[in-house]
């Protein structure tokens, strides 16, 4: 392994982070006075982070509370006035992104370059959805049950109170990226970020009340989900929830038991398809973006490779070569391409997965080891081929720097491959002829897939829905979904001059064949 290491000496804590700064956003959590305490590590170093204040079912019922109360003001508040709160919050994320930076980066390991791509999200879902709010919740006239008389408008009313639980890969991405649509909507938002990654989500909150947003508006509480996850379900009218398929099995069960609606963003096992036409230098970096942000633990990075047979050696040479030359360590800059994974579960599972492969006649062809001598939780960008279905990994969420590459001989051969799994969430399609390309993308299990990018292209085109097919989860973030799945649809149809009865003196017969023939009048004329 060729890998450039940085060294441990970059990555002691940026001078930002103070104890005060870091104690002041621990008391944004809504928790009792007497609350007990919980402690983070960095991933970096496995020095002490954060201290913050754990929430109990009590503080949680209290912030429903709170939020319930606060929400009808919120719902009043003309969509012109969250919208420029939305687009103050914007500018600040904007102006103080070092502080975010040197926050994700500290709490998750990441590198700064895909901690930025938090921040652009941010401002990318922030624009948007301030900017489209009024467009989409405004009353839309409908075709009425009878044209000219019937007189029928599409209402949305915010939910009510959501709640978000989100993890810890994209702390500020997961946390302010789901609660912004819910607010523009005008719901109240009580939320649970992952332990691990509070500091960042305490961050946006503390930037939104700073434009203006009133405080009861958005809470965040602190626990672990077996303590507090039946008061964050009993509380909600809407469950959004990111994190694992198992989890989200879970939420679903108890959303149908409540009768409440619920948005599940869970795992995949994303394919990427390099097609025989592909540029094989323009796939290889492809397929280093596309496997290795945040180390891997991005729900969209891919974790399997199909290459064309006419391309697949030098396809793997290029792509090998690239990763070996990946710069790995833990640094407050830009010097370097791959951070650390986040947590020792994280490290222990793409461990495992990685010598159960190996043990079972896997090949490594770059990576394949963790690396304590840059810091407890770093693990090399790993490359596997010949890899088996009696493998763990073969079809099962690895969710760290591993992708096992395959050859294929024919496009169908690599479709129905790239199709084996439950999951569907995201997918890529590298060739020249892009139509084609677009063809092969079209048949794929994936909520999205990219043509010659990795995940950014469907990710930032926040205008079209995002979410998974299968086991990888249920609705859709971003779009008009993102916003309208936090709304009741409400239908209000106004009759008048003549309604469904037969007028006076016309029987129940002569009414039947009145409305036939005016049912085969409206067909003839085109009438929807
Ligand atoms: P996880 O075990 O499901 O946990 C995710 C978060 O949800 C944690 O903060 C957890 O808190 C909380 N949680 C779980 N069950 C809960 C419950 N019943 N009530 C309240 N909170 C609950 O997932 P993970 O392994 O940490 O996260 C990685 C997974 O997330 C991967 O599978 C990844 O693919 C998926 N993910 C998906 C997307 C997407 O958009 N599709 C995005 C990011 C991540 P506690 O640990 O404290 O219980």
């Amino acid at each position: 392994m060729t890998t450039t290491d940085t060294g441990r000496v970059k990555a002691a804590l940026p001078t930002s982070l103070t104890p005060a700064r870091l104690g002041r956003l621990a008391t944004l959590v809504a928790a009792g006075a007497r609350a007990q305490r919980v402690a983070t590590t960095s991933p970096f170093t496995g020095a002490p982070l954060a201290d913050l204040p754990v929430s109990t079912p009590d503080d949680v019922e209290d912030a429903f509370a709170r939020a319930r109360a606060a929400q009808a003001a919120w719902a009043a508040t003309p969509v012109a006035d969250r919208k420029r709160i939305m687009l103050r919050f914007h500018d600040l994320v904007l102006q103080r992104q070092e502080e975010a930076l040197d926050l994700m980066q500290a709490e998750s390991g990441k590198t700064r370059r895909d901690a930025f791509l938090e921040v652009s999200d941010i401002a990318i879902t922030a624009r948007y959805y301030a900017r489209s709010a009024r467009r989409l919740l405004s009353p839309k006239r409908r075709k009425g049950a009878i044209p000219v008389l019937t007189h029928t408008t599409e209402l949305h009313h915010p939910k009510g109170v959501v709640t978000v639980i989100s993890p810890w890969n994209y702390p500020l991405s997961m946390a302010a990226g789901d609660a912004i649509p819910a607010l523009m909507a005008g719901n109240a938002v009580v939320q649970k970020p992952d332990t691990q990654t509070a500091l960042t989500a305490l961050w946006a909150l503390a930037l939104m009340r700073e434009a203006d947003l009133p405080a009861d508006v958005w809470q965040m509480v602190v626990g672990r989900g077996s303590s507090i996850g039946d008061a964050l379900m009993a509380g909600a009218d809407y469950m959004m929830f990111t994190g694992s398929t198992a989890s989200g099995r879970r939420i679903a069960r108890n959303a149908g038991e409540r009768l409440i609606g619920a948005s599940l963003e869970l795992g995949g096992k994303n394919a990427m398809i390099v097609l025989a036409d592909a540029d094989i230098e323009k796939a290889a970096v492809g397929a280093v973006a596309a496997c290795f942000p945040s180390a891997g633990q991005l729900c969209v990075s891919i974790e399997r490779l199909y290459v064309a047979d006419e391309i697949h050696d030098a396809f793997v040479t290029a792509f090998v070569e690239r990763v070996r030359a990946v710069r790995l360590g833990g640094a407050y800059d830009f010097s370097v391409d791959m951070g650390s994974l986040t947590t020792p579960s994280q490290l222990e599972t793409v461990s495992s997965h990685v010598d159960d492969a190996v043990s079972k006649g896997a090949t490594v062809l770059a990576g394949g080891k963790a690396r304590p001598d840059l810091g407890p939780l770093f693990y090399e960008p790993t490359i596997l081929a010949h890899v088996t279905p009696q493998m763990t990994l073969f079809d099962r969420e690895t969710f760290g720097p591993v992708v096992s590459i395959y050859r294929y001989r024919s496009v169908e051969e690599a479709v129905e491959m790239a199709n084996a799994t439950p999951y569907g969430l995201n997918a890529s399609v590298w060739g020249r002829n892009t139509a084609r390309a677009r063809k092969v993308a079209g048949r794929l299990h994936a909520g999205t897939v990219n043509v010659n990018e990795a995940f950014a292209a469907a990710w930032g085109s926040i205008d079209a829905p995002m979410g998974g097919m299968g086991d990888s989860g249920l609705g859709r973030r971003h779009g008009a979904d993102g916003l309208l799945k936090y709304t009741e649809a409400q239908t209000v149809a106004h009759q008048r001059l003549q309604g469904f009865t037969a007028p006076r003196g016309v029987g129940h017969e002569q009414w039947t064949q009145i409305l036939t023939r005016a049912f085969k009048t409206l067909r003839t004329l085109g009438v929807r």
